[in-house]
């Protein structure tokens, strides 16, 4: 077998139709991001399909430049293609999540070949299931929110932030789950957050038995991860942003996290995502895939290594999420008591609906900019979070005492 073409299916997700067909400059494209999809043909008719994340208007490109090293190539020997892609872009410069994104999709796509080709799940053919359901956690903003996920049988929720926790939500989440509903919180790693306030907000944060606290500080630098890590006693998550096992082992090795969230797009593929797995088993250390802005397939691919490892946590899931999500690939997987089945299909077990992905052509793939208002640093402004007011808006949060009447735990007091 050989392969004969790699293809990209390039689709802005979440964006209203109405706008993305206008292609105007002007359209609010705040909340939609771009999905990439890889296809590997091959001359026996079987064709494999992935995702990658990382910049997908940009990985899009890096995909296009690999396609040579795979033409010709037998899909067959996954790991050595995998290689010599990645030998083909060293010369650029350290391997990131473009380049890490272009190996996932292309990877992803290769076990997907080989999967129909040995008519078996991928997760078959990685040493078979340990468990057949992947729990998984849903976002909520809201007490209303959290209920209709839980409603839906989940049984962990994680609450985003831009940044600065604020601790009234998180104790009014907290009160609407109750004790039995696993709660996280995701602060995003802001670059302008300090690793002293991330302290003074992780103690805090103590109070409320969480699952994790996820990216309190930016990534950049894990020395203040490492302060953070020392100063709080609350479970710790970080490690999207990178790319590869390589990306994660200072994560792992210096134990700065109690849950590893490779991005399943950038992380490098199924067998990266497995060694990043196996690396953090050694640490006592969990695996919860990051999902949040990723599509449909790669989410596939997750559920297929998170069968297979002991120290899989779990999956993160947009379940409300733009409804495009559910046209653009077959199967659809369904949440059933807080958790997705594991596929049983060979290969990936997805496929991709052309004819839908087509109609949501990418238009932009970077976050808008807040509105300038003109008042810089002003209280309550976009900006007002920036380096020097993070203590202003640090201290807002902390005076509200509407927590001071749940238990506290740890060492906070
Ligand atoms: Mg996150």
């Amino acid at each position: 077998m050989k392969i004969t073409d790699v293809k990209t299916w390039l689709m802005q997700a979440g964006a209203r139709p109405d706008l993305t067909r206008a292609m105007g400059a002007d359209a609010d494209f705040r909340g939609s991001r771009n999905w990439l999809f890889v296809e590997i043909e091959t001359d026996e008719g079987i064709t494999g399909i992935g995702e990658c994340s990382g910049w997908p208007r940009v990985v899009e490109t890096a995909v296009s430049d690999l396609a040579h090293v795979l033409i010709g190539a037998d899909p067959a020997h996954i790991d050595r293609l995998w290689g010599q892609c990645y030998r083909a872009i060293l010369g650029h410069g350290l391997t990131g999540t473009v380049g890490s994104g272009a190996l996932s999709g292309i990877e992803m796509a290769l076990w997907d070949i080989k999967g129909k080709v040995l008519g078996a799940p991928v997760w078959q053919l990685l040493g078979g299931a340990i468990r057949e359901r992947i729990p998984v956690y849903g976002h909520a903003h809201t007490p209303e929110e959290a209920k209709a996920l839980t409603d839906l049988g989940y049984t962990a929720i994680k609450t985003p932030f831009t940044g600065i926790v604020d601790l009234d939500r998180v104790a009014r989440l907290r009160d609407a789950i109750g004790p039995d509903v696993d709660l996280a919180v995701d602060a995003h790693g802001p670059s302008w957050m300090t690793a002293q306030d991330a302290i003074l907000i992780g103690r805090e944060l103590e109070a409320f038995d969480l699952l994790f606290y996820e990216d309190p500080v930016p990534p950049e630098n894990l020395d203040m991860l490492a302060r953070v890590r020392g100063e709080v006693a609350v479970p710790l998550a970080a490690g999207e942003r990178v790319g590869t096992a390589h990306g994660c082992r200072d994560y792992i090795e210096r134990d700065l996290v109690d849950v590893i969230q490779p991005d399943t797009g950038r992380a490098g593929g199924i067998t990266q995502m497995r060694k990043i797995a196996a690396m953090a088993e050694t640490h006592g250390i969990m695996l919860a895939p990051h999902s949040g802005s990723l599509g449909p397939v790669a989410e596939f691919a997750a559920l297929h290594v998170m069968a297979t490892v002991p120290n899989a946590l779990l999956l993160e899931r947009i379940e409300f999420d733009w409804p495009g999500r559910y046209e653009v690939v077959a199967p659809v997987l369904k949440v059933e008591n807080g958790c997705l089945p594991i596929p049983t299909a060979p290969g990936l077990g997805v496929d991709l609906v052309r004819d839908e992905i087509a109609k949501y052509p990418s238009v932009r793939n970077v976050a808008a900019p807040p509105p300038d208002d003109g008042r810089a640093y002003a209280p309550g402004t976009a900006s007002e979070a920036v380096h020097v007011q993070t203590r202003r808006a640090r201290a807002r949060s902390l005076r509200r005492p509407a927590h001071d009447s749940l238990p506290r735990s740890g060492n906070s007091e």
